[in-house]
């Protein structure tokens, strides 16, 4: 259909040339509305594909066409039925073959010129193809039908090979026939491609002009334009991402006040006694780094990583106090019930004695005490409040929150950042904000997701530790592990089974595709150990399912002592601090991430006793496999983060629901980290010479960037 008015990026796919509403349709099922649209729709990969080659020159390995006279056929209704038909054109002989389609015996017959299009192999010493696309060819050989691109053949030169696009697809519409709409729309779309990068910035960097980038993904003449066009295209990616943080980031520092929360010597010296241990060097310095940033009106926003056990609690307290001692309020907040619950226990230890306020506020917590804290907290009678994602619900309002404090950042996105800095009273001031994580975020990822936040790294672990000792065991040795158990119980020592269900068929690990080995639940191992390896020993069982208060009570009794082994699902997973526990048991291992089999190896080694961690699993793939393997290799957090990414992906690690973000569809984190340093550097250096992005030529970058990040990034208040 002719388009109705001038042809724009916007024209609905319908209303281009050589669109019929059929197709219109399935492009729209592809996600793929408009022209724009269209253009972008990339190819995955390229093949090379050979001109027409007289058969004897045929390369096996290559997607080659040839021509020839169809010499014999023969339909195959065996056990894989086929059809098979001889081409010959007197230079040689092609088996071609085609699987499940017998019905061709009725449409390619002896005789015929047929046109064979597909990927060559060897077989028997000749040369095979295995279901081409075919037609029937016409006596002179014409031009290729879906050949190189009009410069190419219209150069008059015999054509050579040439690199054919290969586009995501669907069912209903193939690659070939996306191929042939693009083909045919890509002159109308590529002069209406304007660039958003000056050519100064591009040409140092050796970026080809937008629309060219995508002339050479589209229309590629050889694989340095695809490869080209791609860094040029991914490099788009990550740095509208980069230029997206870095703006929020000047926004926060520029826009926006946080309270400054002094700190004197007089005030350290206080805070620091309250604790029962000396600070390590390594918090040490991160707590000066921290209180130096809360000490301005700058907001901070500043990622506190640091392994399992490297003691961030009393990191968070410190900067809490200081923030307490200024006159404001702090809050804190943590992924779970139980580790919610866990902090407030810890921080009001600590707190024994002094005038500080502190209260906890889950979802559990009863309307009315919910109300009364609520109104505290409203007058400024409260100080500190632990809690769950309940914080960032309708009606928790702080008279000044002066710091905010999340724990384990992983479990949040950057939508939860900003959400908690819309609790403060008015739209021009924020918290401080910091974020804690025991999963470390190897560098790339971190740079990507956290770009705007400052790093402090607790790369120490208090005295006194022993490291873990990580072994991995078959399933067929399930016995050796738990009289290795019974053993540690009967020193006195406690321990912990980690299970990947809570009864039956449930996989709350959610890691692993569903299998046929059934999940080893709760309810079950607990009765077998109880009957078997660990009778006469005290056990219980420890899951999300449990009502709030048995839960605390088991943990409570877990904690004194008086039980001795706790067989649990993943809610152990992070922040459980109990030194005498000297071993973990995981069983079906291969069921958990990598990063948490690390979380929950690092439930052990808190005290002086040498811990173990014994990985039960009879692990189905090699990456299964790579990942234990890994985990028992090290316990460098670090180092698992960024085999856990090699592994995964970023996707997995972080969950890309979570992350908030809409996924990359060129760049490649792993593959793109050069160019990936490159795009944060200029968009640090892009932002610091225009803060607001309003220049005038700044426009369509300004445009295409609200476009692509700004509901992700909440840049919507950016100026
Ligand atoms: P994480 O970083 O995993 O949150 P925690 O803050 O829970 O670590 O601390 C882990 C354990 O180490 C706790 O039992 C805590 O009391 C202890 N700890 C923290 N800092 C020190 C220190 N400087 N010296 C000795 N023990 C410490
Ligand atoms: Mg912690």
């Amino acid at each position: 259909m002719p388009p109705a008015g001038p042809v724009s990026l916007a024209t609905p796919v319908e209303d281009l040339p050589g669109v019929t509403p059929r197709r219109a349709d399935l492009l729209r099922a592809l996600g793929i509305t408009n022209l724009g649209w269209l253009v972008a729709h990339l190819p995955t990969r390229f093949e090379r594909v050979e001109p027409q080659a007289p058969i004897s020159s045929i390369v096996p390995g290559r997607v080659v066409t040839a021509v020839g006279e169809v010499a014999a056929t023969r339909p195959v209704r065996a056990r894989r039925p086929r059809f098979e038909a001889v081409l010959t054109d007197g230079t040689g002989r092609l088996d071609v073959v085609w699987f499940n389609q017998v019905f061709l015996a009725d449409k390619i017959l002896p005789g015929m010129r047929l046109r064979v299009e597909g990927k060559a192999s060897s077989r028997h010493g000749g040369v095979q193809m295995a279901n081409p696309r075919w037609s029937i060819a016409p006596d002179e050989p014409p031009q290729p039908a879906d050949g190189p691109h009009p410069e190419a053949s219209a150069s008059g030169e015999p054509a050579g090979s040439y690199l054919r696009p290969v586009y995501p697809a669907s069912e209903s519409l193939s690659s070939a026939e996306i191929r042939r709409i693009i083909a045919r729309v890509l002159p109308l779309a590529l002069p209406r491609i304007d660039d958003h990068l000056p050519p100064d910035f591009r040409s140092p960097r050796s970026f080809p002009e937008l629309r060219d980038a995508y002339r050479m993904q589209h229309e590629p003449r050889d694989e340095d334009e695809a490869a080209l066009s791609r860094r040029r295209l991914a490099y788009d990616e990550l740095f509208f991402l980069q230029l997206g943080v870095h703006l929020k980031r000047a926004h926060l520092r520029e826009a926006l006040r946080a309270p400054a929360l002094p700190i004197s010597p007089a005030l350290d010296a206080h805070i620091r006694a309250r604790f029962p241990f000396p600070l390590t060097p390594a918090q040490d310095r991160v707590v000066r780094e921290v209180a130096a940033d809360l000490a301005t009106t700058t907001p901070a926003n500043r990622l506190i990583q640091g392994d399992v056990g490297s003691g961030k609690t009393f990191v968070a307290a410190y900067a809490m106090l200081q923030c307490v001692a200024a006159g404001h309020q702090a809050s804190l907040m943590a992924p779970t019930e139980i580790l919610a619950e866990q902090h407030a226990a810890s921080l009001s230890r600590l707190l024994a004695g002094s005038r500080v306020r502190l209260a906890l506020l889950t979802g559990s917590t009863p309307p009315t005490e919910r109300a009364s804290l609520l109104a505290a907290l409203a007058s400024g009678a409260l100080d500190i409040l632990v809690g769950t994602h309940a914080l960032l619900t309708e009606g928790v309002v702080f008279k000044s929150l002066g710091v905010a404090v999340i724990d384990e950042q992983h479990r949040f996105g950057v939508h939860q950042r900003a959400r908690l800095r819309a609790t403060a009273t008015d739209d021009r001031s924020t918290p401080h904000i910091l974020v804690m994580t025991a999963t470390p975020i190897p560098r790339t990822l971190g740079v990507t997701l956290f770009g705007d936040l400052d790093v402090s790294t607790i790369d120490q672990l208090p005295p006194g530790r022993s490291p873990v000792e990580t072994r991995v065991f078959r399933g067929s040795l399930r016995d050796r592990v738990y009289a290795e158990v019974a053993a540690r119980l009967a020193k006195g020592e406690q321990a912990y089974i980690v299970v990947p269900a809570i009864e039956g068929d449930d996989d709350p690990a959610g890691e692993a595709p569903a299998r046929d080995t059934p999940l080893r639940d709760v309810r079950t191992v607990l009765a077998e150990l109880e009957a078997g390896p660990l009778a006469g020993f005290r056990l219980a069982a420890l899951h999300g399912r449990l009502a709030r208060d048995t839960r605390d009570a088991v943990m409570e009794r877990f904690r004194l002592g008086s039980i001795q082994a706790l067989v649990a699902t993943t809610v152990i997973e992070v922040g459980v601090d109990v030194p005498n526990a000297t071993v973990i048991v995981i069983e079906q291992a291969d069921r958990f991430g990598l990063a948490q089999l690390h979380q929950l190896r690092g439930r052990v080694g808190r005290g002086s006793i040498p811990s173990s961690c014994l990985l039960v699993a009879d692990p189905a793939t090699p990456e299964a496999e790579l990942r234990l393997r890994a985990v028992a290799s090290t316990t460098d957090g670090f180092a698992l983060a960024e085999t856990d990414f090699e592994l995964r992906g970023p996707g997995e690690l972080f969950g890309a629901r979570q992350s908030g973000l809409p996924p990359f569809k060129v760049a490649d984190l792993m593959r793109d980290r050069e160019l990936l340093a490159l795009a944060r550097r200029d968009a640090a250096e892009w932002v610091r010479r225009s803060p607001r992005l309003d220049r005038p030529d700044e426009a369509l970058l300004r445009r295409r960037l609200l476009k692509a990040y700004g509901p992700s990034l909440g840049l919507g208040d950016v100026g």
